[in-house]
């Protein structure tokens, strides 16, 4: 009899034993496996989210590519841009001058002009002008070459550049300037000169357009020539200019009491265009001096620009 409860006490506990390691596994796996779903669902989020960023920052690249590009567009726009202000701008002054012209205005215009450069002086009188916060009109040409007339170790040509960059116009006085070499002895002669200084701006400047020329030493050098000229200038699309003040710094000129009694005797209209030479050095000397008289009397100083009333055309 107690060998038969020992028995059955046996299988009791193995009884028990097997259930409770049964019990431990499903407790174990019940943990283990949970834990491994929870695991897997968090890495599920994980790459959702991470997917979801990938995608806002395709997104935000996407969002700053169309700006750049708006402003690469914006850029290739300016050169366009700056023409039409330039254009609003000439407008403007074009209108100042109607009114001072039929007199409904009492302010006066002087435009700066400076002729036969770019010469190395210019550099000076670049700087004035910058000093001044004045834009003035070069009549340009070629004759003396690329390196500078006033200094041959330095080259002119880049003086083409710098007009632009500091806001002149500039103009055209012929390739030659050969009053005394042939530049009047045909209307094709000057008009090839004309041509070939224009062609010699464009190619200088990266494609700045000049129409308006000055004759050197003046419309009346031209001669019986003149009419025919200025005919074949119209046909050409060009305006010229002469003009009606100097300081006499294209003749003899040796000081400076000489160059303002000329100025100041010249100047008796209400648009004036004045005529200089930068290469001079009076006229150097005394161009800040120059331009405080003008401008305490009422002139604004400007650059010429085609559809001026002073171009003729
Ligand atoms: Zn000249």
């Amino acid at each position: 009899m107690a060998r038969k409860s020992k028995k059955s006490e046996i299988i009791f506990i193995i009884v028990i034993v097997i259930l409770l390691t049964a019990l431990g596994l499903g407790i174990f796996s019940y943990f283990y496996f949970d834990k491994k779903i929870e695991e897997k669902e968090k890495n599920n989020k994980k790459i959702i989210t991470e997917t979801q960023s990938k995608e806002e920052i395709l997104k935000s690249k996407e969002e700053e590519m169309i700006i750049l590009q708006n402003e690469l567009d914006e850029y290739n726009n300016l050169d366009k841009k700056i023409e039409d202000l330039k254009k609003e701008y000439y407008s403007s002054i074009k209108d100042l001058e109607d009114a001072i012209i039929s007199g409904k205005s009492n302010k006066k215009i002087a435009y700066l002009t400076f002729d036969d450069g770019p010469y190395y002086n210019t550099y000076k009188v670049l700087d004035i002008l910058d000093k001044y916060n004045v834009k003035a009109t070069f009549f340009t040409t070629s004759i003396n070459g690329e390196n500078c007339y006033d200094k041959k170790s330095e080259k002119c040509y880049p003086l083409y550049k710098e007009y632009i960059k500091r806001g002149h116009t500039i103009a055209n006085h012929t390739y030659t300037h050969g009053i005394w070499s042939g530049l009047y002895k045909s209307v094709d002669s000057f008009i090839n000169a004309v041509s070939k200084q224009e062609e010699h701006v464009k190619n200088m400047t990266g494609g700045y357009i000049t129409r308006i020329v000055r004759f050197p030493g003046g419309s009346s050098t031209a001669g019986k020539l003149k009419n025919s000229i200025i005919e074949a200038l119209k046909k050409k699309g060009y305006g010229w200019v002469d003009w009606n003040a100097q300081d006499g710094d294209g003749g003899d000129l040796s000081t400076k009491e000489q160059a303002w009694s000329n100025l100041k005797s010249s100047i008796n209209e209400n648009i004036e265009v004045i005529l200089f030479h930068d290469y001079h050095p009076i006229t150097t000397e005394i161009l800040p001096e120059v331009i405080e008289y003008l401008q305490k009397n009422g002139y604004i100083l400007l650059p010429l620009f085609y559809e001026s009333n002073m171009i003729n055309k």
